[in-house]
C-alpha cells in the first residue's frame, strides 16, 4: 500500500549492489496459510560496489519474520531493523564470505494480488518477475544478484502429490504423517524473479525433444486433470519452438528437462523461470471445439516467447529493470519471427502492426508514453507496456532490416557469446551488434532513450525532363511528458516504385539498380533522386511496415486502389487498402457531423469487389485485405475523437458493401463453409478465416436468410471459430435467436473457463443498444469473479478498452463504472487494477464534456484512501 509520498526511482541512480548472493538453499513447508520459508544465504561484499556502509539491507514484504542467523548466530532484535518493505542487519562481515539462514512465514490464501506464493483454485504457485520474490522471503530482490538455486519442497502427499521448482530434481522422500519432499537444484546462476514452485494435484503430459547435438530434453506440461485433453497443441509448438531456436539462432536448450505449469489465476500471459515456465491456462489450451484459429495461434507464439527467454533473458538477463526492453523487445521479435515461419509471415506482420498502430500508438500519444528504455518509475509493473514489448521488438526489427539477416545473427551470435550468465544492458546488446559488423550505430540508439511516435511526412516531385523522382521525407516527432524537443532518427525506409502497368521499376539510386531498396533517414529533412525513370510511377513506401512511424503522404483514392490491386508488397498491397478506406470512412465523418446525406465512395466497392473476386492466394491473406480499419484505429487518427461518428461511418461502409456486394460475399461463404472439426492447418484456417469475415458482412443485412446462415452455423459448428463468429454475428444484429443461442452457449461450455470468458467479452463489447445494462448484470452473474484476472479482463476489460462505442456514453455512467471497479480491484489485485485504469488515461483526445466527466472519475481515483503504488502512478500521471 502507499505511503504518504510513494518513492520514484530513476535509471540515473543505478549503483552495482553491495552484495553478491552466490548461492541460496530454500526449504518451503507448504501450508495453504501458513507456509514457512528456510532460505540459507551464502554472501560477500561486491568488489564492483563503492559503499562503504557495513550494515546490509534485504528486501521483503509481506512477510512474518521468525528467526534470523549469521554464521549460526541468531540475531538479536537490536541487530536489525525491521520495517514495511526491508530488513537491515545493522553490520555484516565485509573481510570474507558469510552465511545468513532466515526463518519466515507467509499465508499464499490472503495472497490475491498474485504476486510471490499464492493459491490458485487448490494449487500454490509463484511469480516472480518483476519483484515477487520479496513477498516470498528476505532477499536482494534486484536482477543484477545472480545465484544458484537450491529449493527443497515439502507438504502433504494428497493436496501437492507434485512439487516442482527449476531445475533438475536431486531427490526426493517419504515422511510421517503422509507428507513427503523433492529436492530441486539449478546448475545456472540465475536472478530471483526467475524463481519458481508449484504444487498441487496436476497431470502431466510428456513427451521428448533430441538436440541438435543429440541430447535427450524431457517435456512436461503439467495441468489439471479435466484438462489433459487441451496439450498436445502446446507440447507441438514447444518442439517446434525449441527447433526453430536451433535453426534460425543456433540456440540450444541447456536443461535436462523442460516443464510448464498452466494456471487459472495468473495476472500476465505466462512466465520464463528457469526449466519451470508457469502459463496462464490461456496460452496453453486448446481443443478444437474450444479454442479458436487464433487461440491456437497465440499459444503456438507464446509457448515460443517464454522458451527463447531461456537465452535472450534468462543466460543473459537484464541489469536492472529499466532494460526489460533488453529482454522482452528482443523475446517479442524472435516469437514474431517465429510465428510468421510457422503461419503465414504476410498475415502474422499486418496483425503485428495493426496491434502496434491501434494501441502502442495511442500509449506513445498520451500521458504514460515512455522510451522503450524507460528513465523512470514508481511501480515497475506499470512497465510491461505495449511500448516496452511490441515498439521494443520493432526497434530489434529495425536493427535487424538496417544489418540484414546475416549481420543480424552474427550480431546476436556474438552478445550470447559475450554476455553468457551475466545481467547487461540495452546498450550491451547495440553494442555487440555493432563489434560484430563493423558499424556504428549511434543515432540508432536514440530509439532506447526517446518517446513518441514519429511522424514522416513524404512529398514527390517528378521531373520528366530528366526522367527523375525526387522523394522529400521529413520527420518530426511530437513531444511526450518530460521530451519536449526530439532529435532526429535513424529510420530505415523500404521502398519500391511500381510502373503504369502495375510491374516493379527499377531503382536506380547510388550507381545500384535494385528492385527494391532501405533508404536511410537521419535528417529533419533528406531529400532522395531515383533516376532512369520514363515515366512517373507509383512509390510504394515504408514496405513491410520498416519503421515504428506514422507516414503522411498524399494519395488519391485511385492510387490507392492501383496500389491495392499491383503492389507486390504483401504489407502494403494491405495497407493501402486500409488508408484508401480511412479516407472513404473520414469523408464520411465529414459527412455525419454537417448532418449531409451519407453516399459510398464507389471506387471503395470497386477495389473490395476485385479483392473478393481474386480467391487464388493465401486465404487469410485475403481476409484481412477485406477487414475494416478497427474503430481504435480510426480513432487514432482524429484530434478530437467523435466515437459516434466513427462507429456510424464505419457501419454504413460496412453494410453498404455487404448491400452492393452480397451475391460476391454470399458466393464465397459458400464455397469455403464445410462442416470441419477445426484441424489447425493453413488451409483450413484460411478457409474459415475468409468465410468468417464475408458473413461478418453478411450479418449487417439484417434479413432473414443471412440469420438462417448464423444461425446454422452456429447450431452446427464443430470447432470454436465457426461457433463464436457465428454467435458474434448473432450477437451484433436483431437476431430474434439471441437470447437462446447466448444461453445455449453457456450452457454448452460453463465447465470450461477459457470458453466463457469469450462468452463475456462477446456480451461486453457488442455494439447494440443495452449493452451496459448487461455489462452491470454481468457483474452479477454466478461465473464472473473478481479475483481471477482473465475473467475480470473478459468483461471489465473488454467493455472499457474494446467498445468505444458504449464506454464513452455521454453520460459518463461507462467511466463511472470503470472507476467502481478499479477502486474495488485496488485492494485484492493493484496490478490488474492499474491495468483497467488506462481505459481513462486518454481523456484529453475526447470533447470537453467527455474530458470533464472521465477526468472526474481520475481525480476519484487519487483522492482515495490506501492506493496501491501500481494504481496511483497511472492515475496521477494520466491527469498530470
Ligand atoms: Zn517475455
Amino acid at each position: 500500500m502507499r505511503d504518504a509520498s510513494p518513492q520514484t526511482v530513476f535509471l540515473k541512480d543505478y549503483t552495482p549492489p553491495e552484495y553478491l548472493i552466490e548461492q541460496i538453499e530454500l526449504n518451503f513447508d507448504l501450508d495453504e496459510q501458513h507456509t514457512q520459508v528456510r532460505s540459507t544465504l551464502s554472501l560477500r561484499r561486491n568488489p564492483q560496489s563503492q559503499d562503504s556502509s557495513t550494515a546490509l539491507t534485504l528486501l521483503g514484504e509481506e512477510l512474518q519474520l521468525v528467526s534470523i542467523a549469521i554464521d549460526g548466530q541468531a540475531l538479536e532484535q537490536s541487530q536489525y531493523l525491521l520495517g514495511e518493505e526491508a530488513l537491515v542487519v545493522h553490520e555484516v562481515p565485509q573481510d570474507r564470505p558469510f552465511q545468513i539462514v532466515i526463518e519466515n512465514v507467509i499465508n499464499p490464501q490472503a495472497n490475491t494480488a498474485l504476486e510471490g506464493l499464492y493459491l490458485s483454485s487448490s494449487m500454490l504457485c509463484t511469480q516472480c518477475e518483476a519483484q515477487g520474490f520479496r513477498k516470498i522471503t528476505w532477499f536482494l530482490d534486484r536482477p543484477d544478484v545472480m545465484s544458484r538455486f537450491k529449493t527443497t519442497l515439502t507438504g502433504d502427499k494428497s493436496k501437492y502429490p507434485v512439487l516442482l521448482s527449476n531445475g533438475n530434481k536431486i531427490g526426493q522422500g517419504e515422511l510421517e504423517n503422509n507428507r513427503h519432499w523433492v529436492s530441486w537444484e539449478d546448475p545456472f546462476a540465475k536472478p530471483c524473479y526467475l524463481f519458481a514452485l508449484v504444487a498441487g494435484q496436476l497431470e502431466c503430459v510428456a513427451d521428448e525433444f533430441i538436440t541438435m547435438t543429440g541430447r535427450r530434453i524431457a517435456l512436461e506440461i503439467f495441468v489439471e486433470q479435466h484438462n489433459i485433453d487441451k496439450c498436445d497443441h502446446a507440447m507441438q509448438s514447444l518442439k517446434n519452438a525449441m527447433h526453430w531456436d536451433e535453426e534460425t539462432y543456433g540456440l540450444e536448450y541447456d536443461l535436462d528437462l523442460y516443464m510448464i505449469v498452466a494456471v487459472d489465476h495468473f495476472n500476465m500471459g505466462a512466465m520464463e523461470n528457469k526449466g519451470l515456465n508457469v502459463f496462464n491456462t490461456k496460452f496453453v489450451l486448446a481443443r478444437p471445439d474450444t479454442a479458436t484459429d487464433s487461440d491456437y495461434e497465440h499459444i503456438e507464439g507464446v509457448i515460443g516467447h517464454e522458451y527463447f527467454h531461456n537465452w535472450s533473458g534468462n543466460r543473459v538477463t537484464c541489469r536492472d529493470w529499466f532494460q526489460l526492453s533488453l529482454k522482452e523487445g528482443f523475446t517479442v521479435f524472435r516469437d514474431q519471427q517465429f510465428s510468421g515461419d510457422r503461419t503465414s509471415p504476410a498475415v502474422k506482420r499486418i496483425e503485428d502492426v495493426n496491434a502496434l498502430r491501434t494501441r502502442q500508438f495511442a500509449e506513445d500519444a498520451g500521458p504514460l508514453a515512455h522510451p522503450i528504455r524507460p528513465e523512470a518509475y514508481i511501480e515497475i509493473n506499470n512497465f510491461y507496456t505495449l511500448t516496452v514489448y511490441e515498439k521494443g521488438a520493432e526497434v530489434v526489427r529495425m536493427l535487424h532490416t538496417l544489418l540484414d539477416a546475416a549481420g543480424f545473427r552474427k550480431g546476436c551470435d556474438l552478445y550470447f557469446q559475450r554476455h553468457d550468465g551475466q545481467a547487461v544492458t540495452c546498450e550491451d546488446f547495440v553494442k555487440a551488434l555493432e563489434d560484430a559488423n563493423g558499424v556504428e550505430l549511434k543515432q540508432f540508439r536514440l530509439w532506447y532513450s526517446q518517446a513518441g511516435t514519429p511522424v514522416l511526412t513524404v512529398s514527390q516531385q517528378y521531373d520528366s525532363e530528366s526522367q527523375q523522382l525526387h522523394l522529400t521525407i521529413q520527420q518530426n516527432c511530437p513531444p511526450t511528458p518530460n521530451q519536449p524537443v526530439k532529435a532526429p532518427l535513424h529510420i530505415p525506409v523500404k521502398l519500391g516504385l511500381l510502373a503504369a502497368d502495375g510491374s516493379a521499376a527499377q531503382i536506380h539510386y547510388n550507381d545500384s539498380s535494385q528492385a527494391e531498396i532501405t533508404l536511410n533517414v537521419t535528417e529533419a529533412e533528406q531529400t532522395f533522386s531515383f533516376a532512369q525513370l520514363p515515366q512517373p510511377p507509383v512509390v510504394s513506401l515504408l514496405r513491410g511496415f520498416s519503421a515504428p512511424v506514422t507516414l503522411k503522404m498524399e494519395r488519391s483514392l485511385d492510387e490507392l486502389a492501383f496500389l491495392l490491386r499491383h503492389d507486390s508488397d504483401t504489407f502494403n498491397r494491405w495497407e493501402a487498402g486500409q488508408q484508401l478506406a480511412v479516407q472513404v470512412i473520414f469523408k464520411l465523418i465529414d459527412a455525419i457531423e454537417l448532418g449531409r446525406p451519407l453516399q459510398l465512395e464507389p471506387v471503395i466497392v470497386d477495389a473490395y469487389r476485385s479483392v473478393l473476386i481474386d480467391s487464388s492466394g493465401d486465404l487469410s491473406y485475403q481476409a484481412l485485405l477485406l477487414a475494416l480499419p478497427e474503430e481504435s484505429y480510426l480513432s487514432g487518427q482524429m484530434a478530437v475523437i467523435d466515437v459516434e461518428a466513427i462507429h456510424q461511418a464505419r457501419e454504413f461502409v460496412k453494410k453498404t458493401l455487404a448491400e452492393q456486394l452480397q451475391v460476391e460475399f454470399k458466393q464465397l461463404y459458400q464455397q469455403h463453409h464445410r462442416d470441419e472439426s477445426g484441424s489447425f492447418d493453413a488451409g483450413a484456417v484460411g478457409r474459415r478465416r475468409l468465410k468468417n469475415a464475408c458473413l461478418s458482412y453478411l450479418s449487417k443485412l439484417e434479413n432473414q436468410d443471412v440469420y438462417h446462415i448464423a444461425e446454422q452455423q452456429f447450431y452446427s459448428a464443430r470447432n470454436m471459430t465457426d461457433q463464436l463468429t457465428a454467435l458474434s454475428a448473432i450477437v451484433n444484429s436483431n437476431h430474434p435467436a439471441k437470447a437462446r443461442s447466448l444461453d445455449s452457449f453457456y450452457v454448452q461450455w460453463r465447465q470450461e473457463a477459457l470458453v466463457i470468458d469469450k462468452w463475456f467479452t462477446l456480451q461486453a463489447t457488442s455494439s447494440m443498444p443495452n449493452t451496459f445494462a448487461t455489462v452491470q448484470a454481468l457483474m452479477k452473474h454466478p461465473a464472473f469473479d473478481m479475483k481471477t484476472p482473465n475473467r475480470v479482463r473478459s468483461l471489465i476489460g473488454a467493455f472499457s478498452q474494446a467498445n468505444p462505442l458504449h464506454f464513452h456514453a455521454i453520460n459518463g455512467e461507462g467511466y463511472r463504472f470503470l472507476a467502481d471497479q478499479v477502486l474495488a480491484l485496488n485492494t485484492l489485485n493493484p496490478q490488474i487494477a492499474s491495468r483497467m485504469v488506462t481505459g481513462l488515461a486518454q481523456w484529453r483526445r475526447y470533447d470537453a464534456a467527455r474530458q470533464g466527466l472521465m477526468k472526474q472519475q481520475l481525480q476519484r481515483i487519487v483522492a482515495t484512501e490506501h492506493l496501491s503504488k501500481d494504481v496511483y502512478e497511472i492515475a496521477s500521471k494520466s491527469l498530470a
